[in-house]
């Protein structure tokens, strides 16, 4: 048995590495097209001619948003209802997307999916799992955290509807979770818009303490450094347990017409292989699911890496 295993390990590593070298190059341009304001800060350039194109695609929402610096799309969704305006279109897309295409903007294009795929490459030999128990109370938590934003600001929307007053009461309750739904609990805002920000603050006024001013900011702070730390030794962490698009996106994605399929004939099977499921950033458990097509409940975000080692090309793209 452990020769039929070490044998496997060696196939799969010879595997040709074809749809990871175009998967890391079209995270990387997308990285940059995304943050575009790195672009412009590298060279020099002014890119705002292209502020307009990139307003209108929603994934590419400008950074230079007011509504939604870091956190994008869910974000402006969500501000909206909390104005008591349902942005049905931009729902409508959300869910078109996730059907037709599945969570393939996780596996391919989200920057912070990127950088945790980036971050776990300096611990690529020895990747830890949780058990499954385990994987399976956490993988409900970005649905709490998606469910709590929701209710808090869908009550917001209707108190604008129904009593200007006590709205104005509870906007200001809410704080500045009010104007950035999404800000605490999104990576992006923190990577891109929290941490730029407060690194800015110490160097100019010299004083560390400022870290210390409130305790959410020290909380926050310390909190996506420990899950950076934690996603070089589980692959995409914050993608699995906590990210708010996650959530809402597997839910629609459960039952995508992209799925993945594994033919049983060609499998080995999980005593004598398993390197999917070894290999598989999500932790699905992919010699249980339906081998006819399956999604992972929603959590494949169609990184296919699970296709390009398996050592007998037993999985494949299924389309219906
Ligand atoms: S699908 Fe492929 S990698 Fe997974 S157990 Fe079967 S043969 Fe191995
Ligand atoms: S099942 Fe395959 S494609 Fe889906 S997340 Fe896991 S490795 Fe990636």
């Amino acid at each position: 048995m452990n020769y039929l295993l070490t044998s496997v390990d060696e196939e799969y590593k010879k595997r040709p590495r074809y749809i990871s070298i175009l998967r890391i190059t079209i995270q990387i341009l997308s990285f940059f097209l995304i943050n575009y304001i790195i672009i412009e800060l590298i060279f020099q350039i002014d890119m705002d001619l292209f502020e307009g194109l990139i307003k209108i695609l929603p994934i590419l929402n400008s950074p230079r948003n007011p509504i939604s610096k870091g956190a994008g799309f869910l974000e402006f969704i969500i501000y909206m209802i909390g104005q008591a305006e349902f942005p049905f279109l931009i729902i409508g897309i959300l869910i078109l997307i996730s059907l037709l295409f599945s969570r393939i903007f996780c596996g391919f294009i989200c920057p912070i999916g990127s950088i945790q795929d980036f971050l776990s490459i300096f611990r690529s030999k020895k990747k830890k799992q949780f058990s499954r128990n385990t994987h399976k109370f956490l993988i409900h938590i970005k649905l709490v955290i998606l469910l709590i934003i929701i209710i808090a600001i869908m009550s917001l929307g209707i108190a604008k509807m129904i009593n200007p007053i006590f709205y104005i009461e509870y906007k200001s309750n809410l704080g500045t979770f009010a104007d950035k739904p999404l800000g605490y609990f999104s990576l992006s805002e923190y990577l891109f818009v929290f941490f730029p920000e407060i690194i800015q603050d110490i160097i100019n006024s010299g004083e560390i303490q400022i870290l210390f001013s409130d305790f959410l900011t020290f909380f926050i702070f310390f909190f996506y450094i420990i899950i950076l730390i934690l996603a070089v030794y589980y692959p995409r962490v914050y993608c699995r347990y906590l990210c708010p698009y996650a959530a809402l996106s597997s839910l629609f994605s459960e039952y995508s017409f992209l799925k993945l399929k594994r033919n049983p004939v060609k499998c080995a099977g999980r005593k004598e292989c398993r390197i999917c499921e070894r290999v598989c950033p999500m932790q699905i458990r992919i010699l249980d699911e339906k081998f006819e097509g399956f999604t992972g409940g929603g959590e494949c975000i169609l990184c296919l890496r699970c296709i390009e080692k398996c050592p007998y090309n037993a999985l494949k793209i299924k389309f219906g």
